[in-house]
């Protein structure tokens, strides 16, 4: 038979075609060979599978709904518009989805600790949740100028029972963050399993993350055809940042006649720094422990880069979307800041949903494609909701009367 997408993707090496890897310090090799091989037999195991199920529907509250979106579409006025609601899940994001299963492999390998870096410190409260559930400590590093932008979520992960540690080299941002992690992790790898949070970093990350979350996907799959006579969408929708909850959704529908959109945040303007749209306008490079497309300084340096939501500002994006994007199996689209908060919005006032400003720019996209294409449908996914994100918003952008 015939191996499926998913199955034959990555190779044994982690590359997604010539994307992907892993490009690490020799000191961190035997660390990530372990998790590849626990990986690798945890996802045959019975027993790992059903305890994350029993994890999903009982604690995280899966699954989430798809929701048809019925006012969004007749105010849009063309094809219809479909959610699905990963806004639902325990915490409120599809972080969750991940970062659960990373720590009951660490549970499984008798691992004490997790580790992660956090920039806007969504994934640090995902994990630091996940750490409480299995009794994990918890060290979360973060930019000390993200510590002070990110107050909410810091006093979150330190209520959860997680250490927060500031970096304070170079611009004490994200970049600073991981470095600091990952040195942390080089000295205490026997102990402690570093959790990545998204489609990113070494082999078997990019994989391992897409298969945590292609439970969004299957699910979605699955509603969706419930409730339109057996039929597919025609479009999937995500927004991507490192991209696990596109891959996630995507992951789905990849072998099927679906057309796959991944939406990159094109902030403020084209010109390097306005946006994040790695994909877009980056160049192939290595960063992170992995080979993919970057947004690269004059120095070859990751470049800074900007979205008004905090949690798609990454320069570089997960090997795969890059791998799926030349071969031609994804469309990559774009959303500014401007028609990520006019969205934003809109799905507020519209359907009573606030949606993560990372989510919204997901949604503007839909909301175009679904005027363009009247007779279509269009599933998107609503990566989470927007309340970490409602202060910073009305006092940037005044609330509109509809
Ligand atoms: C972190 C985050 C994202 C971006 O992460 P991906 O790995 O690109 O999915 C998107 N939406 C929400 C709500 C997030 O918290």
């Amino acid at each position: 038979m015939e191996k499926s997408y998913l199955d034959s993707t990555p190779d044994e090496n982690g590359f997604f075609g010539k994307y992907g890897g892993a490009f690490i310090p020799p000191q961190l090799e035997k660390a990530f060979a372990e998790i590849n091989v626990a990986y690798d037999k945890l996802s045959k195991s019975h027993e790992f599978r059903h305890e994350l199920k029993k994890i999903r529907k009982h604690y995280q509250g899966r699954p989430t709904p798809v929701y048809y979106a019925k006012n969004l579409s007749e105010f849009v006025g063309g094809g219809q518009i479909y959610l699905k609601r990963e806004d639902l899940n325990h915490t409120g994001a599809h972080k969750l989805n991940h970062c659960m299963a990373e720590a009951l492999i660490a549970k499984h390998l008798g691992k004490k600790k997790l580790i992660a870096e956090t920039g806007a410190g969504q994934h640090g409260v995902a994990l630091a949740t996940a750490a409480a559930y299995f009794g994990l400590e918890c060290d979360i590093y973060m930019g000390e100028v993200d510590i002070a932008k990110e107050h909410p979520n810091v006093v979150r992960m330190k209520i959860l029972g997680a250490t927060v540690i500031p970096a304070t080299h170079g611009l004490k941002t994200l970049k600073e963050a991981v470095d600091s992690a990952f040195d942390a992790y080089v000295g205490d790898s026997e102990n402690s399993l570093y959790a990545i949070g998204s489609v990113v970093g070494p082999h078997p990350f990019p994989k391992m993350v897409r298969d945590f979350q292609s439970i969004v996907g299957r699910e979605a799959r699955e509603q969706f055809m419930e409730m339109s006579d057996g039929q597919l969408p025609d479009h999937a929708v995500a927004c991507v940042g490192g991209g696990s909850n596109a891959m996630g959704l995507f992951s789905g529908f990849i072998d099927d006649p679906v057309k796959l959109h991944g939406v990159e945040p094109l902030g403020v303007g084209t010109k390097l720094g306005q946006h994040a749209a790695s994909l877009t306008y980056g160049e192939e490079g290595i960063m992170h422990g992995f080979n993919s497309i970057m947004l690269k300084d004059e120095k070859g340096e990751p470049a800074p880069v900007y979205s008004v939501g905090s949690g798609i500002d990454y320069p570089s994006v997960g090997p795969e979307h890059a791998y799926l994007r030349d071969i031609g199996r994804t469309i990559v689209g774009t959303c500014n800041d401007e028609d990520a908060i006019d969205a934003f919005y809109k799905l507020s006032q519209l359907e009573g949903i606030i949606p993560a400003l990372e989510s919204a720019h997901a949604v503007a996209y839909a909301m175009k494609l679904a005027k363009e294409n009247p007779k279509d449908s269009i599933l998107v996914n609503l990566s989470g909701r927007g309340d970490k994100d409602i202060d910073f918003v009305v006092e940037k952008y005044p609330i509109p009367i509809l």
